[in-house]
């Protein structure tokens, strides 16, 4: 769809970028994606990926993959090889461009003693809880450190001594010196390196001291040659202090810029890698690929495609205000997506015995069924047939009200892909519960379709009980009820609000034998009841499947975002 894309209007930033090509100010776009490697890449940052490798797609530009490991607490080369995995398998790549903030600090640390030469930094003695009570407030300016006037010489040399380890943890700090009285409080004399003696994943125990975000981000920024460097609304305060640190260390023009754009916030959903491993760390959840977390490996394990991660990010667009998206309407791409691509098959989650009295016990056929109606090359397949079926327990109501078009006593249904069948008997338990019901199939009507074209409304699926697969088959709820978990949870314990029925597990399901054997990380429907993933805690012969979304679009009923397409 070409002249789509063509006609599609640009979002902000990238009108940004297609100005500055156009009026040469770069050559080529430079833009980066830059996770701090503290957990696993989510549904939000997919959005950032989408649009900074988007924009390198769109105008031949290139788009650089940056570790921000300036933090050595809590990063793990771990989390360095996850994400990796998750941009690839979202359909991005970096090239040769993958770069590690933490190769630029001997880079960074020069810059720091250009900026305490030219009198733009100082080295403070302050403990960090003084340094925020001398702060200010948005109305009152900061208090300047009794060692802002500090030399030049004598700050150098203890930056030295701080490098070569002398000092603990906590003992000083190097901060700009920039304006105490300013109205953008990160520009009040801001911290840009700390003494910390974690050691860390790549540089080992090299370096005791480490850079803040604001000194680093802006200069690997400059290192790279990026061109926009593309971030989330709470950076808008610290961009006077990235063009100060540019401005200042002497980088040349063109020099990059920030831009800053909404973050994606979805409905009952967390999306912070912190609190994500928070409910890793709780046991909340199996772990970072629990298909319940938005994470990029949940979501991909529970059967989400990169496709419709992708349309999703593409449709909600990049704009400056925040919203909160519905979870409902990536769901709803989900299921676009795999209604084109996703084999069919048929499974009972609720089972409900059906003898058809008139089918001779002995016998068995295999009846054709189509793959996929929305793909013709997806073919046929053989599903076997005998007297005994598992149907769902919901499809048959013993007393239904008139709409019900399901099975019930003395009525006629069709069995998908077989035949039609009248109900002749309910058999029930000692407590009335119904344990089986008897039926009676027409012989003239193999496939389906009644020879005299008697009308009958309702469908339903079944497996046939002796050949039937069991199946371990888990359904999902969001973890949260609430819009926002967070805006809801008392003190920030969103671990209270968690849903204690987000996952129920179906076991056993019955299949048909098709899917005795099917891959991990096969996608299919089970007709009628959703689409679902093949989960890897399958076995042999024993599938475990993930129900992915069920077939029911709610978000048409929130808002129809374009005629279905
Ligand atoms: P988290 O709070 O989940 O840890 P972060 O912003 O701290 O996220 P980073 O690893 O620094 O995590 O994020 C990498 C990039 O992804 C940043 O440029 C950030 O702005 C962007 N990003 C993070 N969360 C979102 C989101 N919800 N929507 C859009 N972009 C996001
Ligand atoms: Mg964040």
């Amino acid at each position: 769809m070409v002249e789509e894309s063509e006609e599609r209007s640009l979002d902000f930033v990238r009108q940004i970028v297609a100005d500055d090509l156009a009026k040469g100010k770069f050559r080529q776009s430079v833009t980066r994606f830059p996770p701090h490697p503290n957990g696993y890449l989510h549904i939000g940052h997919a959005k950032s990926i989408c649009l900074n490798f988007g924009i390198a797609q769109d105008t031949g530009g290139v788009c650089h993959l940056r570790f921000d490991d300036t933090n050595p607490v809590a990063e793990d080369p771990h989390f360095v090889d996850s994400m990796q995995e998750d941009i690839r398998w979202l359909g991005f790549d970096w090239g040769e461009h993958l770069y590690y903030a933490s190769d630029y600090y001997e880079q960074l640390y020069e810059h720091a003693c250009t900026l305490i030469r030219k009198g733009d930094a100082f080295i403070c003695d302050l403990s960090s809880e003084e340094i925020a009570e001398r702060r200010g407030t948005l109305t009152e300016p900061g208090e300047a450190s009794p060692f802002r006037d500090r030399p030049a010489d004598e700050s150098l040399d203890l930056f030295e001594r701080m490098r070569a380890g002398e000092f603990e943890p906590g003992a000083r700090v190097l901060r700009a010196r920039i304006d105490m009285g300013s109205s953008v409080l990160p520009m009040r004399d801001p911290i840009l390196y700390r003494i910390l003696d974690t050691p860390h994943h790549r540089t080992g125990n090299t370096w005791p001291i480490y850079p803040m975000y604001d000194f680093a981000h802006s200069l690997s920024d400059a290192i790279e040659h990026i061109t926009h460097s593309i971030c989330t609304l709470e950076f808008q305060d610290r961009r006077p202090l990235y063009d100060w640190v540019l401005e200042r260390v002497g980088i040349p023009e063109p020099r990059p810029r920030q831009y800053e754009f909404a973050e994606l916030s979805l409905s009952r959903t967390i999306l912070s890698k912190r609190f994500l491993g928070q409910l890793v760390g709780e046991g909340a959840v199996a772990g970072w690929d629990d298909p319940r977390m938005p994470t990029l490996s949940g979501m991909r394990r529970r059967g989400f495609t990169p496709e419709s991660i992708r349309a999703f990010c593409d449709g909600v667009g990049v704009a400056r205000r925040d919203n909160t998206i519905q979870l409902e309407r990536l769901h709803f791409e989900v299921r676009e997506h795999l209604n084109q691509v996703a084999p069919r098959a048929m499974g009972v989650l609720r089972p409900l015995k059906l003898v058809v009295e008139n089918y001779p016990e002995d016998r068995e056929e295999e009846l054709p069924a189509v793959n996929n109606p929305q793909d013709p090359q997806a073919g046929t397949r053989l599903v076997p047939f005998s007297r005994e079926l598992w149907i769902e327990r919901d499809d048959f109501l013993e007393d239904p009200p008139k709409k019900f078009h399901r099975l019930s006593p003395g009525k006629e249904v069709r069995l998908r892909y077989a035949y039609l069948v009248t109900c002749t008997e309910v058999v029930k338990d000692a407590s009335g519960a119904v344990v089986e019901i008897r039926a009676r199939y027409d012989p003239e009507t193999r496939g389906g379709d009644a020879p005299d074209g008697r009308k009958v409304r309702g469908t339903i699926h079944w497996v046939s009980a002796r050949h039937a697969v069991p199946a371990e088959v888990r359904l999902y709820e969001p973890l949260f009820e609430e819009e926002d978990p967070m805006a809801a949870a008392e003190d920030g314990d969103f671990m209270k609000l968690l849903r204690a029925d987000s996952l129920e597990v179906v076991d056993p399901a019955w299949l048909e034998p098709s899917l005795g054997e099917a891959p991990i990380g096969l996608r299919l429907q089970l007709e009628r009841l959703g689409y679902f993933s093949v989960d890897p805690d399958s076995t042999a012969g024993r599938p475990v499947l993930n129900r992915t979304v069920t077939l029911r679009d709610s978000w048409a009923k929130i808002a129809k975002p374009k005629a279905s397409r």
